[in-house]
C-alpha cells in the first residue's frame, strides 16, 4: 500500500470508526457512504451516519502463523484472528498477550492500539490496532463491567467558534 494511502486512512484505521446505516441499521468498518446491504442503495443516500466501534469483541476464527511475512520475523509464532465486534463489522487482527494454546473460537477480545512496523531508515511507523484478551484488558484495580472508552480523536465541533 502507497504511504499517502495508508496516512489518509490512519484516522479511521486507528480509531476503528465505522459507519452505520440508518435505514437497516447495518454497520460497516470501514465506514461507507451508501449502504449495499438496502434494497436499493439510493435509500441509504445520506442516511449513513459516523459510528464508533468499541473494539469490543468475539474470535470466530484464528490461525497460528509461523512463517512471518518480511518484516514480522520476530514475532512469529503468532495468532491471526477474525473477530466479530460486538457491533457486528467483522475485524482481522493479531491476537497479543495470548499463548497459541489459549486461542479458541469464542475468546472475548478487545482493540488495542500498536505499532505495526517501521519502515525503511526513515522510520515510518505504522500504527494499527491489534486485540488481546478481554479478560486481561480488564483486570486490575479498575476491572469492572464498564467498558473503556475508546480512544477518540474526531474533531471537537464543539469548540468551534460561532
Ligand atoms: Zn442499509
Amino acid at each position: 500500500m502507497a504511504i499517502a494511502r495508508f496516512w489518509r486512512e490512519t484516522p479511521r484505521r486507528y480509531n476503528l470508526g465505522g459507519s452505520r446505516c440508518l435505514v437497516c441499521q447495518s454497520v460497516y468498518f470501514p465506514p461507507r457512504t451508501v449502504c449495499p446491504t438496502c434494497s436499493t442503495h439510493r435509500q441509504s443516500i445520506g442516511k449513513m451516519e459516523p459510528l464508533q466501534l468499541s473494539g469490543d469483541g468475539e474470535v470466530v476464527s484464528y490461525t497460528v502463523v509461523h512463517e512471518a511475512a518480511i518484516g514480522f520475523e520476530m514475532q512469529v509464532p503468532y495468532v491471526l484472528a477474525l473477530v466479530r465486534t460486538t457491533e457486528g463489522p467483522l475485524l482481522t487482527g493479531q491476537v497479543v498477550n495470548v499463548v497459541p494454546d489459549e486461542m479458541r473460537v469464542g475468546l472475548k477480545v478487545r482493540a488495542t492500539f500498536r505499532k505495526l512496523r517501521e519502515e525503511g531508515p526513515a522510520g515510518v511507523i505504522h500504527y494499527g490496532y491489534k486485540f488481546a484478551p478481554r479478560e486481561e484488558a480488564e483486570a486490575g484495580p479498575r476491572a469492572g463491567r464498564e467498558a473503556e472508552p475508546a480512544p477518540a480523536h474526531s474533531p471537537d465541533v464543539s469548540r468551534a467558534r460561532a
